[in-house]
């Protein structure tokens, strides 16, 4: 009897495995291949000359390149309205860049490129297979599209100029940053703003460590710039903080580093930190990640979680900005 029974439990698992292959491969076969191609909007008549690498330059509509970028820059698990302010931000710095009279040195057979230091990063449908997984690429690409389509042709404009939307990853819940701390020129709706929605995670310092040597060698310190018998607590000091409570200043050994600098040369995630000496070690405790101008992504989030809208979460980041529809070739 025990034995029937079991037959029939294995018979109804093997006819539900066989009907789920039957009715689930074929439907993600045709739906993988209607995401081939998204859906035409009117402003797919906008191309973009990307640069995806050394000597190769591609060309796609915009609204197709946005869902590259948006599914690149931002986790696309993130809420609608987060994504939807990300897709805005993002089509704005692309017109931006095809907007400019001048090539850039950088890529002048290109609007843009896929680096994330220079332009945007930005994924092929390749890419966002790998990055998700072929059982949880149809949703999250159908999110990211969903993003850009309901967003289609809107751009971020202060006094009728297309803005230069700076975004990074987290503020640490410390505030956003002025553009005049990290780049030295004011930027009237690039001033810091509070943020508080930053999750625990994000606002957790996390360490990095550098041996002495190695330390002063990536600075270009010479040690001889170094006091003899000082420990490194001596030669190392903050001189000065930002408006938002970031470093600005901070004198090693003879010389005086800006905050930003040292996030350069030493890869730190943000300019959000605190340096300690451990025996032959200088250690950084940093707090979120980027440099804070701009709209925080995970404050984004934060705020979507709490019911606002993208243009009111693009508002907050990029103050005195409107949204408007760009007129497209
Ligand atoms: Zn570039
Ligand atoms: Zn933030």
């Amino acid at each position: 009897m025990r034995k029937l029974f079991r037959g029939y439990k294995f018979f109804g698992f093997t006819l539900l495995v066989i009907t789920l292959v039957l009715i689930g491969l074929p439907a993600l076969l045709v739906r993988g291949c209607a995401w081939e191609k998204p859906k035409n909007t009117e402003e797919q008549g906008s191309e973009v000359r990307l640069q995806i690498g050394p000597d190769r330059v591609i060309s796609l509509p915009l609204e197709e390149y946005l869902i590259g970028v948006v599914a690149a820059e931002m986790p696309a698990s993130f809420h609608p309205e987060a994504l939807k302010a990300q897709a805005v931000a993002a089509r704005t710095y692309a017109l931006l860049r095809m907007n400019k009279k001048s090539k850039d040195r950088k890529h002048p057979d290109a609007d843009l490129c896929i680096d994330p230091g220079h332009c945007q990063a930005w994924l092929p449908q390749a890419g966002m297979r790998k990055k998700w997984g072929l059982m949880r690429f149809g949703f999250y690409y159908e999110r990211v599209a969903e993003a850009v389509r309901t967003t289609a042709g809107e751009v971020l404009v202060y006094q009728d100029q297309i803005i230069d939307p700076v975004y990074h990853a987290s503020c640490g819940g410390k505030g956003t940053e002025d553009a005049v701390e990290v780049w030295g020129e004011e930027v009237p709706y690039l001033k810091g703003v509070p943020c508080t929605w930053d999750p625990p995670h994000r606002t957790q310092p996390v360490l990095s460590s550098f041996v002495f040597q190695d330390f002063f060698a990536r600075l270009g310190v010479k040690e001889n710039a170094v006091p003899v018998g000082q420990g490194l607590g001596g030669v190392i000091r903050i001189l000065e903080h930002t408006r938002s409570g970031r470093v600005k200043k901070v004198k090693i050994g003879t010389r005086v580093f800006t905050g930003v600098d040292l996030r350069k040369s030493l890869a730190l995630r943000s300019t959000d930190f605190s340096i300690k000496t451990q025996e032959d070690r200088v250690v950084f405790a940093t707090r979120g990640s980027g440099h804070a101008v701009g709209l925080c992504q995970y404050g984004a989030q934060g705020l979507a979680l709490k019911g606002a809208k993208y243009d009111k979460i693009l508002t907050y980041y990029y103050r005195g900005v409107e949204i408007k529809r760009a007129e497209l070739k």
